[in-house]
């Protein structure tokens, strides 16, 4: 008998970190191989947020703290959500976690009994539906078509809602497809959710920072105010502030939801790190001109490799609004067979095809619920993206 829960089992295995091991595998065979699979920036964290955390430890901030968070950074937190998103957020309304990842987590974890649904639109995060799955839940899968931007449709979110609906999962600039809901989009789906009183918002805006002007950044509780008192608003550090490492995410909902996850919280990590903690003040209240310097170096790698991509045979590429992820579409290369006379059935097969032939990592679009596709992050220097593109379109002409 296996000593693994049957929870634990319906986890299942991740695209991501299968790709992550053949690439690795490659790389010690001696092949260069270019990794466009990373969902994290390439510039290191900024100098200002780096020294707060030295600070940090040189001033003895080195020991347990409240499982909230420390006091100084929730107010940051309140100020910033009252200052970018005006949002009203009491200070035991906030909770700061292991990244947004645990805040999530947590979030479903607090409020999911067996059986209860949680809408998903898909294409979505990798982790959502199995989220879902340990905390109890049921995901609910809803496709969204590349013909609305893979945007979730008002008609489509309301034939997805049953009476054990308990979340809707919303995340905008959105991953993998960099996909954003503008405030009218976010208004059309508060009109149904208006009508469903026991559905919960959970509004996932950790790409909140990275997008291209013209467009602008909305979110559920600010467009709909009557909605607030159902939505988890989770943000976080690690994409805008390049401090993936350094492990801060925070939420902010209902006092009595915030208290359920900081029990949780409480019985599992305790909190992030004091030091993470303090750098993360820094990160959310000091000076963050770089971000400006950041989205404008990640619009023109967007433009190259948008560009480029459209270039190649079988291969359709949407331009993004935010984060930094493209998700072109490979129907064109599906059926096609490689110089070695393999068919390529699926994006899978098409993944390990740029892998193995061109030397390049992306991840199929199979690992975020939606076919055929393939997510190629764009945080890498031109000059690798420009290579790495060149190559992309070479090996989807060499398919016939
Ligand atoms: N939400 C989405 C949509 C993400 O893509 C990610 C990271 O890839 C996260 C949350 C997790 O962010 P963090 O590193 O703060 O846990």
């Amino acid at each position: 008998m296996s000593i693994v829960a049957d929870h634990v089992k319906a986890v299942r295995p991740s695209e991501t970190k299968a790709m992550t091991a053949r690439a690795a595998a490659l790389k010690e065979q001696g092949r260069e191989i270019i990794t466009l699979s990373q969902g994290e920036p390439d510039f290191d964290t900024p100098e200002n947020i780096r020294e707060a955390g030295i600070q940090a430890i040189a001033s003895g901030k080195t020991r347990y703290t409240a499982v909230a968070g420390i006091t100084p950074l929730r107010e940051a937190i309140r100020d910033k959500l009252k200052r970018d998103n005006g949002l009203d957020y009491s200070v035991d309304q906030i909770t700061v976690g292991c990244g947004a990842k645990q805040v999530v987590f947590n979030g479903l974890f607090a409020s999911l009994n067996p059986g209860d649904e949680v809408v998903i639109p898909g294409p979505c995060w990798v982790s959502y539906p199995d989220m879902v799955r340990l905390a109890g839940g049921t995901p609910v899968m809803v496709e969204c078509s590349e013909n609305l931007a893979f945007r979730l449709s008002a008609e489509a979110l309301e034939s997805a809602i049953t009476p054990r609906t308990k979340w809707l999962m919303l995340n905008s600039p959105l991953n993998p497809t960099g996909t954003l809901y503008s405030a009218e989009d976010l208004a059309s789906l508060a009109g149904v959710l208006r009508k469903h009183p026991h559905v919960w918002i959970l509004a996932d805006d950790i790409y909140e920072k990275l997008i291209y002007p013209p467009a602008r950044f909305a979110t559920m509780a600010q467009v709909a105010p009557d909605l607030y008192v159902r939505t988890l608003t989770v943000n976080g550090v690690s994409k805008a502030n390049c401090m993936t490492g350094w492990r801060v995410g925070y939420g902010a909902g209902p006092a009595e939801l915030i208290k359920a996850m900081n029990t949780i919280q409480g019985q599992t990590s305790s909190h992030t790190s004091s030091i993470s903690q303090y750098a993360a003040i820094e990160a959310i209240s000091g000076d963050q001109s770089y971000v400006t310097e950041f989205v404008a170096e990640f619009q023109a790698r967007r433009d190259i490799v948008v560009n480029r991509l459209n270039e190649a045979p079988g291969l359709r590429c949407r331009t993004p609004e935010g984060a930094f992820y493209v998700y072109p579409n490979c129907a064109g290369v599906i059926g096609k067979r490689t110089r070695s006379g393999q068919i390529i059935a699926t994006d899978t097969d098409f993944a390990m095809y740029l892998l193995d032939n061109a030397g390049v990592a992306v991840v199929p679009g199979s690992g975020f619920m939606a076919s055929p596709y393939i997510r190629i992050s764009y945080a890498s220097a031109r000059e690798e993206l420009q290579r790495a593109c060149d190559r992309i379109v070479k090996a989807c002409a060499e398919l016939s």
